[in-house]
């Protein structure tokens, strides 16, 4: 008889897909312009430390996200030698075309759950969002690109409170119409719980069987690595997440970082789930990214290091409690 592994054991999948998102959710709502070649350092970092699914940057307006405005230069320096799959946020067709342009190898269409939001984000409605993404996907179709769909305020909206499942299942069934078959639920402002991750899993799963789930969570409230929890008991493979816990929505108040990248690793690692990422490493990226950014990030893994990292004894002070 074979022993059960850990995953098994924890009722969890196996294996699980990182999804970097820090150099464009992260980014993007840093104040200050970091330099394109820092942008490109980071990058390459998280590839060489075993990412293989980034989004890199996105193709909005420069004036809208003057963060973004240096999309292509960033995309023309990136290791492409070990196949990593890079991903950027596409609007509409004119970002499209860019992206093709950059040598891109995956487009995220994105619109959110909540009809304010929408408004606030990209300042049309939902369906003229919806309307917009057949030119992306033929414009997609044509250059041999693939195209990921994501849902904003999935969990919640920061105008209107409670987003319905149905708002969420409808979208989803609306991109694999397109052809899109990987579907990513934003928790743009930190609004997920564990009970709100398993029902809307479980929701999209009996209603759009055929798409791929990704979950998208942000640590605003502090739940965020409990929602992977959730999201690996209903067997979700892929997870976004940022270097270091950078990140944040510009469009919505007080939204804070991303789940951190290194933090999520180091869960699944001790899970026994498969990532493919050299733990190591990443706590390094992610120290030089805190270095480049200016500021400490929220991650806690670079400060604390992994549980069997030890200490010599005479180099910590003992308190009482
Ligand atoms: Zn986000």
């Amino acid at each position: 008889m074979t022993r059960r592994s850990t995953a098994e054991e924890m009722g969890f999948p196996s294996r699980a897909s990182i999804v970097e998102v820090g150099p464009r959710d992260g980014l993007q709502s840093e104040p200050n312009f970091v330099p394109t070649e820092k942008k490109v350092a980071l990058v390459n970092g998280l590839i060489d430390a075993g990412i293989r699914h980034l989004e890199v940057t996105s193709f909005v307006s420069p004036r809208a996200v003057p963060q973004m405005r240096d999309a292509s230069q960033v995309l023309s320096g990136i290791n492409r030698t070990k196949g990593a799959v890079l991903a950027a946020l596409v609007p509409n067709a004119r970002g499209a075309e860019r992206a093709v342009e950059a040598g891109i190898d995956a487009m995220v269409v994105f619109m959110s759950a909540s009809e304010s939001h929408n408004h606030k984000n990209v300042n049309r409605s939902r369906e003229e969002s919806l309307a917009g993404f057949g030119e992306v996907c033929r414009i997609a179709d044509a250059s041999g690109t693939a195209v990921f769909g994501a849902i904003a305020t999935a969990f919640g909206c920061p105008f209107e409170g409670d987003v319905p499942v149905e708002n969420v299942v409808g979208i989803a069934r609306r991109y694999r119409d397109m052809g899109i078959t990987t579907v990513s639920l934003g928790d743009t402002t930190g609004m997920a719980t564990p009970p709100r991750v398993r029902e809307r899993c479980r929701a999209l799963r009996a209603a759009v069987p055929d798409i791929d789930i990704a979950l998208h969570f942000h640590n605003t409230r502090g739940v965020g690595l409990v929602c992977v929890y959730a999201g690996l008991l209903e067997g979700v493979t892929r997870y976004e997440s940022s270097i270091g816990g950078l990140g944040g929505c510009p469009f919505a108040p007080k939204a804070t970082g991303n789940i951190c990248t290194e933090d999520l690793v180091y869960m699944l690692d001790e899970c026994g789930v498969e990532t493919g990422v050299d733990l190591g490493k990443l706590i390094a990226v992610a120290q030089r990214t805190e270095a480049t950014i200016g500021r400490t990030l929220p991650g806690q893994l670079m400060k604390a290091g992994p549980r069997l990292e030890l200490h010599a004894m005479d180099a910590v002070a003992t308190a009482n409690g």
